[in-house]
């Protein structure tokens, strides 16, 4: 009897879906894949929101008819379909907890319903991926791909050119010496700009349009260029790049030198991004939380220049009340909220040695099924063989033959698939697991002097689009709503942290069942 199934097709119009394949596409996946496993579907579900905050309908109705019985698992193309947000994912690891809920299908993620399967797919309803989408929000994935293959994903700068045929970036041979010769001009430091520009028209090379000489901006932008010494910036970054280089990196240091002397500081840029912004939302009204820098004049003369977070304050039905907030005092009570999770150093030791043993525990059990397994293979190996000769001999008939040969080759393939599933399965979590220690015992080590962007990162991990700004400070709230509790790694780590002066902390890692870990302070 096969298990009943809900499937679950969800796009959004979010950055982080831009790549998801088409609804369609995930229910003609999905359905093949039923097919393929002998899921029985009982329901098709379609949703076209995000799941970065709770409240999507069409998945809340899911997760109730599930509660109700009328099916015991979910089929969908990765957990993140599911959710992007903990409540979601908590509800889900919930239900799992319950029973109510004992399979959930994914033909892109492995999921087994063990204290390890749901710690692996906590991580996947997690955050991670999240930020790493939110980090380039303005990048697409296969634009990153470009990058780290080290490919400018631009027009060719002057000298050179996008050579459509081979898609990469090639030198202009007529153009590039006259740019190194610029390079060389400059490096002397007998050049002003127009000087460089005059000297480049004389080689033909013009603006575009007009015809007519290059502005000092273009030139100050060539002669600062590092892609003509093979490294290219982008959005802000610096990458290497696989084009061929046309000066030396020394030639391109000494330019820089004379363009620091030359050239006066510029001017910092305004709008420069804000550390926060994109992480909090208001308490009162539920918006984003977004900053401007505020200038202070003061009386004397001096000059402050502070940076405010803010409710952007766009709703129409309410008045929002909640006050602005400076980024350092943002800052200490984030700092202050992200210590509840840190992992101390003598836990991080305790559950490291527990997470060996574990995978050596896991590693030899494998290694016992595997030889098992691997004896078991041989000896219907050689059962197909007696089989086959006893037909040959006219033994037993074809009719026979063929039944028997059938009930064997299942049982080898199914061995044989078992085999090849473990060895990639058996220590998959621990890998994740491992990452995670390291990352909650980081926590320890931050301060106000800590790395902001660091400290977002681990912020958008633990709270994902829970987390908020109430009066001037950074809270995580959840909303009374919601029956289930919220289960994820960072909680459990935070309530063994909370717990009363016990000598013995529980900190439950991975559900309900497995991975418990006591710890004694
Ligand atoms: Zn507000």
């Amino acid at each position: 009897m096969s298990e009943k199934y809900f499937l679950y097709a969800r796009k959004s119009t979010d950055v982080e879906d831009k790549q998801v394949l088409s609804i369609e596409a995930q229910i003609t996946e999905l359905r093949k894949f039923a097919a393929d496993n002998d899921l029985q579907i009982v329901d098709t579900i379609i949703e076209k929101r995000t799941a970065k905050t709770p409240g999507r309908p069409k998945f809340g109705t899911m997760l109730g008819r599930i509660e109700a019985g009328e099916a015991s698992g979910i089929l969908a193309w990765h957990p993140d379909r599911l959710a992007r947000n903990s409540i979601d994912g908590g509800q889900i690891v919930y239900l799992l907890d319950q029973t109510r809920l004992t399979s959930l299908k994914f033909p892109t993620f492995w999921f087994e319903n063990t204290s390890q399967g749901k710690f692996m797919l906590s991580i996947a309803f997690g955050q991670s991926k999240y930020y790493v989408d939110n980090l380039s929000e303005n990048t697409k994935r296969g634009l990153r791909q470009k990058l780290r293959r080290g490919e400018y994903p631009s027009h060719a700068p002057l000298g050179y050119i996008n050579d459509l045929r081979s898609k990469s970036i090639v030198i202009d041979k007529r153009v590039a010496p006259i740019i190194v010769q610029a390079f060389e001009l400059y490096a002397k430091n007998q050049s002003r700009y127009e000087d460089i520009a005059d000297f480049l028209a004389s080689q033909r090379l013009v603006t575009r349009g007009k015809g007519t000489k290059y502005k000092k901006d273009r030139i100050r932008r060539i002669l600062s260029n590092p892609f003509y010494y093979g490294h290219f910036v982008y959005k802000g970054e610096i990458y290497e790049g696989t084009h061929k280089p046309i000066i030396s990196k020394k030639l391109f240091d000494k330019v820089q030198a004379v363009l620091a002397e030359r050239g006066r500081p510029r001017k910092a840029n305004h709008s420069e991004p804000k550390v926060y912004c994109g992480l909090l939302r208001c308490y009162s009204c539920g918006l984003m939380i977004t900053a401007e820098k505020r200038v202070k004049n003061q009386k004397n003369g001096n000059r402050h220049e502070y940076i405010y977070y803010h409710c952007t304050k766009k709703r129409k039905d309410m008045k929002c009340l909640e006050p602005a907030v400076r980024e350092e005092a943002l800052d200490e009570s984030l700092t202050e909220l992200l210590q509840e999770y840190a992992l101390p150093d003598a836990w991080k030791a305790d559950l490291l040695a527990r997470l060996e043993e574990d995978e050596r525990n896991e590693q030899s059990s494998t290694h016992t099924f595997m030889a098992t397994a691997q004896t078991r293979i041989a000896s219907l190996q050689s059962k197909l063989q007696r089989l086959l000769d006893s037909y040959l001999d006219q033994d037993i008939d074809r009719d026979t033959y063929l039944d028997k040969k059938a009930e064997l080759m299942r049982e080898k393939k199914s061995l044989e698939e078992q085999s090849s599933k473990l060895t990639l399965d058996a220590t998959a979590w621990v890998e994740p697991m491992r990452r995670w220690l390291d990352e909650a015992n980081s926590i320890c080590k931050l301060s106000l002097e800590s790395d902001k962007n660091e400290k977002k990162v681990l912020a958008k991990e633990i709270f994902g689009s829970n987390l908020f700004l109430q009066n001037k400070k950074a809270c995580s709230a959840r909303p009374k709503s919601l029956s289930s509790p919220l289960k994820n790694q960072w909680t459990a780590l935070r309530a063994a942290r909370q717990s009363p002066l016990a000598r013995r902390v529980n900190l439950n890692l991975a559900g309900a069942q497995g991975w418990e870990y006591n710890f004694y302070r």
